[in-house]
């Protein structure tokens, strides 16, 4: 069987040329005689790897000097957790914006460590549109402002930075991370899972500012102090060094693809694409308000839902996989992360109009 252009919200695609040149160096790294997950982590040969990862992130993002890149474990959910206990500080509050199901989870971890005040929702309208900087009703005394710049479940996406004049804004980038330029002086942390658009899971990147550093709580876990791993170059203990290995062979090909400016462009022409073939007929449907529509994640539902498991059928047997919307949401969901080809949102759009002509 081929490789299948596979829509998964993550663990997702990985850019094929990353997977050819991990094949090529899978037994033998350069002339050290052996695979870089045989490595020491405190090798002279894996540092090399790690700081020239590194290097290439700081070069697509833009990142000022004040931030340091952590290079963690445990998923974006281990943040949720983490983000209070470093940056709650003694007054305990933070402001949060409930835009989707991920926003929810940050929500509820956060409220075990402080108090959690909800400034701005959309769960009333079933999370089909981000709200404006004007609903934004934040407080002063609050440690820091939490939001989800993109819910990879309901397929939303903030058109906007949140201006939180002198309080951080926290942003869970775990699925647009790396999708097009952003402006990293804007945010006080950002964070991210590695499996959508950075490489394989188990990797967590965190780009924080400097000044937020050593401000834990005193019962923060060790290994969650964002001042130990920033000490120890997120070496404090061994870390994910295979994954790491293979984000930096992501950031070498974004690097050589054009870099962010030509990864907007690109994904902006995929996702318009197949958003104009949803809009355009009326067997398709996505819910979202069209200025807050995500670029990386597209939720749609068909016209007859008893259809639903005809099109996932049939879409596999085209090597279209994984197109099954969350079970909270429901229908379908395409999601198109930098290393989806062109080719495979193409691919989807003519099998749509296929489908629909013969069922609809
Ligand atoms: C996938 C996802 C998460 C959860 O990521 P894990 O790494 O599995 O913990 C959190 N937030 C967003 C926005 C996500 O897309």
């Amino acid at each position: 069987m081929a490789r299948v252009y596979n829509f998964s919200a993550g663990p997702a695609m990985l850019p094929e040329p990353v997977l050819i040149r991990a094949r090529e160096e899978m037994l033998e790294w350069r002339d050290s005689g052996m695979c870089v997950a045989e490595m020491s982590h405190r090798g002279k040969d894996f540092m090399a790897i790690a700081a020239r990862a590194e290097a290439d992130l700081r070069e697509l993002l833009k990142i000022p000097a004040n931030y340091k890149v952590l290079f963690l474990q445990g998923g974006a959910s281990m943040q949720f957790a983490a983000i209070p206990l470093n940056l709650l500080g003694s007054g305990g509050k933070a402001d949060y914006l409930n835009t989707g199901s991920w926003s929810k989870k940050a929500i509820a971890e956060a409220r075990r460590y402080g108090q959690v005040q909800v400034v701005a929702s959309t769960e009333g309208e079933r999370f089909t549109r981000a709200p404006t900087q004007d609903e934004l009703a934040l407080s002063p005394d609050a440690a820091y402002v939490h939001y989800t710049p993109n819910e990879t479940i309901e397929g939303v996406e903030f058109p906007y930075v949140p201006e939180t004049s002198d309080t951080p804004l926290v942003a869970d980038m775990s699925s647009t991370i790396l999708s097009r330029p952003i402006e990293v002086a804007r945010y006080g942390l950002i964070y991210a899972g590695a499996q959508k658009n950075i490489g394989p899971a188990g990797l967590t990147i965190v780009i924080v500012r400097e000044d937020l550093l050593g401000r834990a709580l005193p019962s923060t876990p060790t290994m969650l102090d964002y001042r130990v791993q920033a000490d120890n170059d997120s070496m404090y203990n061994t870390p994910p060094t295979y994954a790491w290995y293979l984000a930096g062979l992501v950031f070498e090909w974004l690097k050589e693809s054009g870099g962010l400016d030509g990864m907007a462009r690109v994904n902006e022409r995929k996702a318009t694409r197949l958003y104009q073939a949803i809009d355009g007929s009326d067997f398709f449907n996505n819910p979202v308000e069209p200025a807050s529509r995500s670029w990386m994640n597209v939720p749609f539902t068909l016209a007859d839902p008893a259809l639903d498991e005809t099109f996932l059928k049939e879409a596999k047997a085209a090597n279209l996989t994984t197109l099954k919307g969350h079970r909270s949401v429901g229908g379908m969901r395409a999601s198109i992360y930098n290393a989806m080809p062109e080719e495979g949102v193409e691919a989807l759009v003519s099998f749509m109009r296929d489908f629909e002509r013969r069922y609809g």
